[in-house]
């Protein structure tokens, strides 16, 4: 089938490759000359495991095709994606301008019956927003031109996304239109193979389930540091409490990692945007405002724990900290509201320097920090322990979980880690003469 996709960010490039991978015609389009330059040329502007030889490979069979003309990638495409960012807006709402934008431009050229599909995360309500919009512009054009809008909200995990995208849990797919349902049944088809994955429901619930999802996983999340930070008060172990709950099926260990907080350019905008549309009904999403608060709590906790460490925060005057992982998760170069940021503005603010490593995350962040006096960018894990006096762990690469703790101790100037992921084991830790923090690990404090 013939598709095309608006938007070649992390959602928009890994559908349209998996797409153009299992036979389809894809058009890709992007109003980032740049990132449509770069694509062209085979280069990949995010990093994600596994998408560039797929991408290649796709772009070289003619199957996978890059412009920024828009125009040509409404003639191309019967079903036409949106799947541009919705970044939060100064209120905690979802921005609806790129997907507002790009409704007109479909509105503006299609010419022919079209399943416009909404794979952006977007509040309730809105692809009657986008149907509306496409309206208006047919009706300034003096046409009539069939078309659905569907809404198709994606799952994919970044670090994962090229393998959740081939074989998904589910396909939810919104829309009382059978042809347009129709259509994309056939689309998925190929990954749809083995057992029934596609849910076809009405379009708000279609849209509220996206969020569901998100608001769910994040609340795991800040449940999971709050029995953490409840473990350090207490003088327990967060790591035993969570393999003691996690055996229970009913509560599985997915998600039930404490930590630095989440990040992402997901959870903390879809949690803030779904109280934001409860709020406008005059609901008021307590659960999830907490969620968010204990969020916002815990990414400074790391650097509380630093804190506690030196005595005050004017001790930190000066020092250097090593810091490894930057990306708000392993597997991504994705530094949007990741937790290490937060740690690095603390530690500048309290007069210490930063020595970073992030496998990844260095393009991202040479992005936001830029010539910083008190920030060095490093090539490998060992070269920014370079002159620390401590070092701090913020994301879960596989790379640091084995680290050599007795040349740690030697290199070390003040000999301690602070573990924002509970990575180590404070006991083989403490035995290299190192002190040892982790989240909830009253133990050892
Ligand atoms: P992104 O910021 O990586 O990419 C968005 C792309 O859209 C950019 O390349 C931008 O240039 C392009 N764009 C903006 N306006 C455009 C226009 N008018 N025409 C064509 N292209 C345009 O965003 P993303 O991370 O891919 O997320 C896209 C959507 O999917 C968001 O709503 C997000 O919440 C949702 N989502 C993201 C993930 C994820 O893991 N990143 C997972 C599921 C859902």
């Amino acid at each position: 089938m013939r598709a095309t996709l608006f938007g070649t960010g992390y959602v928009g490039l890994v559908t349209g490759t998996c797409l153009a991978e299992v036979g389809h015609d894809i058009v890709c389009v992007d109003v980032d000359a740049g990132k449509i330059a770069k694509l062209n040329d085979g280069v990949i502007p995010i990093y994600e495991p596994g998408l560039q030889p797929m991408v290649q490979a796709n772009h070289a069979a003619g199957r996978l095709r890059f412009t920024t003309d828009a125009a040509e990638g409404i003639s191309h495409g019967e079903i036409v994606f949106i799947a541009v960012g919705t970044p939060p807006d100064g209120d905690g709402d979802a921005d609806l301008r790129y997907v507002v934008e790009v409704a007109r431009t479909i509105g503006a050229h299609i010419t022919r019956p079209t399943v416009v599909v909404n794979k952006s995360t977007v509040p309730v309500g809105t692809a009657d927003r986008v149907r509306a919009v496409i309206a208006d512009e047919l009706q300034k054009r003096g046409v009539d031109v069939a078309f659905d809008v569907v809404s198709n909200p994606e799952f994919l995990k970044e670090g994962d996304a090229v393998n959740d995208c081939m074989r998904p849990d589910r396909i939810i797919v919104g829309s009382d239109s059978p042809t347009a349902v129709e259509r994309l049944k056939r689309l998925y088809g190929p990954f749809n193979r083995n057992h029934e994955r596609i849910l076809v429901m009405d379009v708000r619930s279609a849209e509220l389930t996206k969020y569901a999802a998100n608001a769910m996983l994040a609340t795991k999340i800040s449940f999971m540091n709050e029995i953490a930070n409840v473990a350090e008060c207490v003088g327990a172990d967060v790591e035993m409490v969570r393999q003691g709950i996690g055996s229970d099926p009913r509560i599985g260990w997915h998600f039930i990692y404490p930590g630095a907080g989440y990040g992402g350019s997901c959870f903390p905008k879809d949690v803030r945007a779904l109280s934001r549309t409860a709020f406008k009904c005059e609901y008021r999403t307590e659960l999830l405002d907490a969620v968010e608060a204990v969020n916002e709590r815990q990414k400074s906790h790391l650097f509380e724990l630093i804190v506690r460490h030196y005595g005050d925060v004017e001790a930190l005057r000066g020092k250097t900290f090593a810091v490894w992982g930057l990306a708000f998760k392993p597997n991504t170069d994705d530094m949007r509201e990741a937790s290490s940021r937060r740690l690095l503005e603390q530690l500048w603010r309290a007069g210490a320097r930063v020595r970073a490593f992030d496998p990844e995350a260095r393009e991202t962040t040479e992005a936001i920090y830029r010539d910083r006096e008190d920030f060095v960018l490093c090539e490998h894990a060992n070269e920014a322990l370079e002159g620390a006096d401590a070092l701090a762990v913020v994301t879960e690469w596989k790379q640091f979980r084995s680290p050599d703790f007795s040349r740690l101790r030697g290199t070390l100037a003040d000999a301690a880690i602070f573990d924002g992921r509970n990575l180590y084991h404070p006991a083989e830790v403490e035995a290299a003469g190192i002190a040892y923090y982790g989240i909830g690990r009253g133990r050892s404090l």
